[in-house]
């Protein structure tokens, strides 16, 4: 069995990938590029899952879709050092956070809606 992997969004974000039936990039501010996260964590781990809000006022998991082929995602620690992440950027991320439930994308990812 293949497990679910989603990806959560806020009342923002929702609409636009309900419409689009997909999750597009967008420009992460610690890494410099654009990319999409995604997660087979379920609502219980928010704070593992990364999704916590306490920069902005969003519930980052008040949505969540499943992404149609997993196969298309790239696990997080791999992506890290692609992109060769520094240390201190990882570590503000990462900090007690699950991040071998992570994954990213680096473009469009097919949903189902
Ligand atoms: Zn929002």
């Amino acid at each position: 069995m293949t497990r679910t992997i989603w990806h959560y969004t806020c009342d923002h974000g929702a609409p636009g990938i309900r419409s689009g039936g997909v999750v597009v990039p967008n420009h992460h501010p610690l890494l410099g590029v654009e990319l999409s996260w995604f997660t087979d964590l379920e609502r219980s781990h928010r704070h593992e899952a990364g999704l916590t809000s306490a920069r902005i006022a969003c519930d980052r998991m008040a949505h969540r879709f499943a992404v149609a082929d997993p196969a298309g995602l790239i696990w997080w620690p791999r992506a890290a050092r692609v992109l060769a992440v520094p240390r201190a950027v990882r570590d503000e991320l990462e900090e007690g956070r699950l991040l071998a439930h992570w994954w990213v994308a680096f473009g469009p990812v097919e949903v189902i809606t």
